[in-house]
This record gives C-alpha cells, sequence and structure tokens, in this order.
C-alpha cells in the first residue's frame, strides 16, 4: 500500500496514512476536520552533483544531507587527485575525515 503524507489546514497537523490509491482519510487525527491535504513527498535526486528538488515533497533532513556530503566527498577527491595527480595533497582541505 502506498503512504501519504497529509497536513490539515484547520490544525497544521501532519500525518501519514497508508491506504489505497484512490481513498483519503476521513478526518484529521488531531482535531477530526476534514479540511486536510496531501503533501506531495519526493525524495531528492542528485542531477550532475547538484541537489535538486520539487517544491514542497523536499524534506531531506540535515543528517541526509551530511551522509550524502560524506559519500560524495570521497569521489571529488578522487575526481580531483586523478586530474591533479600528487599534487591534490598540497591543497587545503577543509576536512581531515574522509582520507582514503
Ligand atoms: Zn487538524
Amino acid at each position: 500500500m502506498p503512504r501519504y503524507d497529509y497536513r490539515c489546514r484547520a490544525c497544521g497537523y501532519v500525518w501519514e496514512a497508508t491506504h489505497g490509491a484512490s481513498e483519503r482519510p476521513a478526518e484529521c487525527p488531531s482535531c477530526e476536520s476534514q479540511d486536510f491535504e496531501r503533501l506531495i513527498t519526493s525524495a531528492p535526486t542528485v542531477a550532475g552533483g547538484i541537489m535538486t528538488h520539487a517544491g514542497d515533497g523536499y524534506r531531506a533532513t540535515q543528517e541526509q544531507l551530511r551522509s550524502k556530503w560524506a559519500e560524495e566527498t570521497p569521489k571529488l577527491r578522487k575526481k580531483l587527485r586523478d586530474k591533479l595527480g600528487d599534487r591534490v595533497d598540497q591543497l587545503p582541505t577543509l576536512n581531515h575525515n574522509y582520507d582514503e
């Protein structure tokens, strides 16, 4: 079953519901209002090294961004090393945690 995020317009409560594509929750679990909207969620994608996102769907946490960065940085350093050879080791670095 797909999962959907909803936001109540009356009280601002945001919740997640699992149900069929043609169904919707009856009411806000918090205030029982029926005035709510479905949030469009989508995972952020990386295209050409640039983080892109679609509108309100952007919900990457700092944690996710950090792990993405930790994942990308060694690749960038490798790319630099391929290009510059050993000279890359003479470049100043901001973070020394990514030794290869
Ligand atoms: Zn509500």
